[in-house]
Order: C-alpha cells, then sequence, then structure tokens
C-alpha cells in the first residue's frame, strides 16, 4: 500500500492496547522497528523534540500518539456538517497558516481515536436523535486525517460504517492523496471527498509538507473514478497581489482536468482569516515569514468557538465572492458553491 506519512516516533496510551486494533497495531510497528513509547496521555509526552520551539513544533507534527477518544460528546461544525466526527486530531502537514494554530499550541502531536467503533456508535446515536432528517459528520474539522488510515483504518471504516446508513453521511476534505485505500469501498454515495487546493505559487510559498497541486488533482481523479461525491475546497483564498489572475488560472487548470462525465460537484471557498493566538504563534516560530496577518487591514469578527476572527473586509471579501461565483459558474455550469466565507 502507497502510505502518505510515516511518524519519526509513536506513543500509545495504556487504555489503547485494552482494544484488539490496539494491541495489532502495536506489535505491527514492533515488528517494522518504529520508536515505540507509552505516554499516561498526548499531554504528557515526555521526549525532547529539539533544541529550538520551531524544531519542537516540528518533530511534534512527526509524533504519533495512538489513544482512545475518551469524550464521546461531538463537536458542532458550521457551516459544514452538523457534527465533527472525532477520528483524530493534528496533521502532519506544515502550513504556516493553518487554523490547527489556534487549537493544538506549541506541541501539536498528531493523535489518532483507536477506539474507532464506539465513536461510530456514538454517531449512530446522534443519527437516530435527528431522525427523519439526516445527520451529516464533517471528518476533517480538527485533522487532515488520511494520516491515520495506516493507523487505526479510522476513515475506511467510517467510511463503509456510512455506506451503510440511510440517515447519516460523512464528509472528509484533505489536501493528502494516499487515496488507494478508498477506492474500493462500499461508500454508496454518502462520503463526500473534497480535496483542499490552492494555487501553485500559494502550496509552494505556504503549504509546507502537503501535496503538490498536481498530486492533489491525480488523487481527486481517482476518488471521481471511484464514483464519490466529490468537491473542491478552495482555501484559503488569498486576496493579495493579482488574486484575480492567480484563481482564474487555477479554475481553468480544474477546467482542464476535470472529466467531461463529471457534471456534479460541489465547491466551498474561505477566505483566509486568522486568530490572535494563531498571529502570535506563527510569528514566534516563523518570524518574518511575510504571511499578511495586520490586524489593521481586517475586520475583526467573533465566531461560534468564543473567540475572535480577523477576516479581509466586508467590501473586498464581497468582491471575491461575486467574482468566484461569477467564474465559477461560467466554467462550471453544473457545481454547486456550499458556501464562500
Ligand atoms: S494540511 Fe490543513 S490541517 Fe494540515 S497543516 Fe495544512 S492547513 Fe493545517
Amino acid at each position: 500500500m502507497k502510505i502518505g506519512f510515516w511518524p519519526a516516533r509513536v506513543f500509545f496510551e495504556p487504555e489503547a492496547l485494552n482494544y484488539a486494533r490496539g494491541r495489532k497495531l502495536y506489535q505491527l510497528l514492533e515488528k517494522r522497528g518504529i520508536s515505540l513509547g507509552m505516554t499516561a496521555s498526548h499531554n504528557r509526552v515526555r521526549v525532547n523534540l529539539g533544541n529550538s520551539e520551531r524544531e519542537a513544533f516540528e518533530e511534534a507534527k512527526r509524533t504519533l500518539v495512538i489513544g482512545v477518544r475518551r469524550g464521546l460528546k461531538f463537536q458542532s461544525c458550521k457551516p459544514s456538517a452538523h457534527y465533527q466526527l472525532p477520528l483524530a486530531t493534528g496533521c502532519p502537514g506544515l502550513c504556516r497558516y493553518c487554523y490547527l494554530q489556534t487549537t493544538l499550541g506549541r506541541k501539536p502531536y498528531l493523535r489518532a481515536y483507536i477506539n474507532v467503533e464506539e465513536i461510530l456508535e456514538r454517531a449512530a446515536d446522534y443519527i437516530r436523535q435527528r431522525e427523519p432528517e439526516e445527520t451529516v459528520f464533517e471528518g476533517a474539522a480538527v485533522s487532515d486525517p488520511l494520516f491515520i488510515e495506516p493507523f487505526t483504518d479510522g476513515v475506511s471504516e467510517a467510511i463503509k460504517f456510512f455506506g451503510e446508513e440511510k440517515r447519516g453521511r460523512f464528509r472528509l476534505a484533505t489536501k493528502f492523496t494516499a487515496v488507494e485505500p478508498f477506492l474500493q469501498l462500499p461508500h454508496r454515495g454518502r462520503t463526500h471527498f473534497r480535496f483542499s487546493i490552492n494555487a501553485p505559487d500559494i502550496i509552494r510559498r505556504w503549504e509546507h509538507k502537503t501535496p503538490s497541486l498536481q498530486r492533489r488533482l491525480d488523487a481527486a481523479l481517482k476518488i471521481i473514478e471511484a464514483g464519490y461525491p466529490f468537491g473542491f475546497l478552495l482555501a484559503p483564498l488569498f486576496l493579495e497581489g493579482d488574486w484575480r489572475k492567480r484563481y482564474l488560472a487555477l479554475l481553468e487548470q480544474l477546467a482542464d482536468i476535470l472529466p467531461g462525465k463529471m457534471t456534479s460537484f460541489t465547491f466551498e471557498l474561505i477566505t483566509h482569516r486568522f486568530t490572535a493566538k494563531a498571529r502570535r504563534q506563527i510569528e514566534a516560530l516563523y518570524p518574518g515569514s511575510g504571511l499578511d496577518m495586520d490586524p489593521g487591514r481586517r475586520q475583526f469578527r467573533y465566531g461560534q468557538f468564543g473567540y475572535g476572527k480577523y477576516l479581509y473586509p466586508p467590501s473586498l471579501r464581497r468582491e471575491a465572492e461575486d467574482f468566484f461565483r461569477r467564474e465559477i459558474k461560467r466554467r462550471f455550469p453544473g457545481s454547486t458553491m456550499e458556501y464562500f466565507i
């Protein structure tokens, strides 16, 4: 199997070994000779990860903690779904602007939860509570979850689970490309697979340790071929410099590669935003990175989790929304724009 990400070290929380899936994984990793350790919890990983905060941050992203998801109360997830599906936390990517900087702090260990069956049973409870309405779950709210697949099979299990659930749907967004495990699964059209893409210059400059645009598009074509409901997340949109030209070129490239038979898919567009906490962290870890985070040029607004975000000014967001709606409709008349924020 093609593996997209392999950690430098793996820690297990003791409870993870109470699960057959956890014990099997431990033995497998032991055989493969990966550096293994135990930790009481992801908050207490004891290992020297480097000489500077930046080294520690980047090494933490190569450190996987296999744990048990204890609190099974799911968070809400607007605007893309009703609830988050907590299969994992964190991401091995090093996007400078990453929204996880606000929530994961300076030691953003990757966490994959071994109690996949319990998490999915809980999802079933949420579905039953809302019947006969459909309930939608987002698998990528606090993580780019493809990295967990070789360890917990969490994404595959979720896709199969929702394939059987008449009143539940699963959504998943990724920048990563190890999609082979999902191509033959009985998804029954109930998992909406979205690829997060951006213009090549943005990817090169800000989306470190993630696949190139071309590799993401190649993976996207495999997912389309496998019959999944499909979409693109254009995020974050940087409305700076000649942004119209940059994003027109990207839309043209999409129009060139999408197979003619594909008429219906979705777009979700998210303009760049940041929190004060993320700004402090990014400036401490990557001083002088050049990422535009000048609060004086942004509009401050409170979000659903109680902290504020700095957005582009309303007039610029409106102008960009008009631009993207027009240009997307022109090239992809069968597509749906789920939201522009
Ligand atoms: S791929 Fe997504 S979750 Fe991962 S670092 Fe980049 S922005 Fe963050």
